[in-house]
């Protein structure tokens, strides 16, 4: 699951693969194991009945063991179809898990309690396992109707020979004592028969579920480099990004969220990236990072395809903050560690990565400081953040980190726009000669970004400095004079309603 390509995680259908490869492949190795030695104890007991029944009759074990073929052969179909059935119904068993974990997830507890969905979720829950176990009972209960008829008739076959047993005592061909050894051999390896279908049958339903898990092993990547000999990624320099014609399709999407774009990107530039929701900019961060690749078109990393370099080099290039960025319940320090996991970790590198981050201020007055347990998943002195404070953490992450091109898709949403600000002079000040990439709704700070990306619908309809773009009284000045004017509004309101609050410095909005 850490080879296969991000894109995998978007496809069901390798959700289906992973939950039927990973529900069986704790037990199975172990359970065909144990069987196997039980099948060879058996079939060694079954040889031992049968030279001691030989002496009544060679045909006596051959018919017990004819008779239980039909029992064999229902035995190894149902296991078949049962594991036709589980492989089958993943998605309901998936959906189990989601309704199940919804109730319980921390994150949506707040929600589910005050929408009150938790019925709704139990409901959606018993709706899908009614109809899961509708199919696992008719297999069930069809199963042991045939278990049952062959049962019967082996019964029926096994008392038809005891009485011929029977008859041999009655007739004087064995003494009295041997009938109990003989009718005690045939219901042994009547018994042992049973034990090697059921034993040979679970082995045989085994290595069908560990296909599952072969099929799974079989996902490759496609996300590797287009050289046999893969381009080092050179470091602790400035990197340049040219998009040639990039067009880009979600796998199993039916449209291009990225269209013909084309954007040159230079050395130790700041590009801010601008657009409304669902404009595409964190799809252009993905295939920037190389997450996935365009489906038309290349891009070029300092003049060479970003294919051809090795995968590793290049992510271990990037210091990067997503919008769902990470909340690992581990200490403060680890949180900040996980930037950079090569580095050795030094104290002064974290400390200078919580300062730059305003993170410092809260850190410090944190119980144990750098060691406090985060979340209160297992420790009970585990503290929880607020959203703002997880997010001044994981800017302190791409602090840390020692990457070369920073990218940050909207990494400030949740601080305010002082704080966010000061953050931007923070990042500017010490990115010397990195590339800086960054999505932020907030355009006063595009105003200092070398470059200005509009992007609409997947095209890139500006690009500038915020001055050009001004000029160009486009898209660019259409958003930032709007976003401009209901600042400016929202103060003359504020204004006028109370009065003017005291300013405070960012970082004492702790
Ligand atoms: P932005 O960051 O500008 O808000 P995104 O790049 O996240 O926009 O999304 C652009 C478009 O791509 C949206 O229409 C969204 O629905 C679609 N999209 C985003 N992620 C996926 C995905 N994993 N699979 C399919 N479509 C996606």
């Amino acid at each position: 699951a850490k080879e296969v390509d991000v894109a995998s995680y978007d496809s069901p259908d390798f959700y289906a693969k992973m939950e039927n490869a990973n529900r069986e492949a704790g037990n199975r190795p172990v359970q065909i194991l144990s069987n196997t030695f039980s099948m060879i104890s058996t079939l060694i007991t079954i040889a031992s009945y049968i030279v001691v029944l030989f002496a009544v009759s060679w045909a006596a074990p051959l018919i017990i063991i004819v008779v239980s073929l039909p029992s064999a052969i229902v035995n190894f179909v149902y296991r078949r179809k049962n594991v036709r059935y589980m492989f089958f119904r993943s998605k309901e068993r998936r959906q189990m898990n989601y309704y199940a974990d919804v109730i319980v997830n921390k994150d949506l507890v707040k929600e589910v309690r005050m929408y009150d969905l938790n019925d709704t979720f139990t409901g959606k829950y018993k709706e899908v396992f009614a109809r899961y176990f509708k199919g696992m009972k008719r297999l069930i209960y069809s199963e042991y109707f045939w278990s049952i008829g062959l049962s019967v008739m082996t019964s029926v076959v096994s008392c038809l020979l005891f009485v011929f047993i029977a008859r041999g005592v009655f007739e004087g061909a064995y003494e009295i004592g041997n009938y109990s050894l003989y009718t005690g051999a045939l219901t042994s390896i009547s018994t042992c028969v049973n034990n090697f279908i059921t034993y040979t049958s679970t082995i045989y339903e085994g290595t069908l579920f560990i296909n599952n898990m072969i099929t799974f092993m079989d996902e490759k990547p496609t996300i590797v480099p287009s050289l046999e000999k893969p381009r080092d990624v050179k470091r602790h320099c400035g990197h340049s990004f040219v998009f040639e014609n990039v067009s880009f399709r979600y796998p199993g999407g039916s449209r291009d969220v990225i269209k013909n774009l084309n954007m040159t990107i230079n050395a130790g530039d700041t590009v801010v990236l601008v657009g409304l929701n669902g404009a595409g900019k964190t799809t252009l961060i993905k295939l920037l990072t190389r997450l996935y690749d365009p489906t038309e078109g290349r891009i070029l990393l300092d003049g060479c395809d970003i294919k051809e370099y090795d995968v590793k080099q290049l992510y271990a290039m990037f210091g990067i903050i997503f919008q769902d960025f990470g909340k690992y319940a581990v200490s403060v320090r680890e949180n900040i560690e996980f930037g950079d996991i090569n580095k050795k970790p030094d104290e002064k590198d974290i400390t200078s990565a919580a300062f730059h981050s305003n993170a410092d201020s809260f850190i410090d007055k944190l119980p144990d400081k750098y060691d406090t347990p985060l979340m209160r998943y297992f420790e009970e002195n585990g503290t929880e953040l607020s959203i703002g404070q997880w997010q001044k953490l994981a800017i302190a992450r791409a602090f840390f980190s020692d990457s070369d091109v920073l990218i940050l898709d909207e990494p400030t949403a949740s601080l305010d726009p002082m704080a966010e600000q000061e953050i931007f002079n923070q990042f500017d000040e010490l990115r010397e000669d990195k590339t800086t990439v960054f999505v932020s709704h907030r355009l006063s700070s595009a105003t200092t970004a070398d470059k200005i990306a509009v992007i609409e619908g997947g095209e890139l309809v500006e690009f500038g400095s915020h001055e050009e773009l001004m000029a160009l009284r486009g898209k660019y000045y259409l958003l930032f004079s709007t976003q401009a004017k209901r600042y400016i509004e929202g103060q003359d309101r504020e204004e006028t309603k109370a009065p003017p609050m005291r300013s405070e410095a960012p970082r004492r909005e702790e």
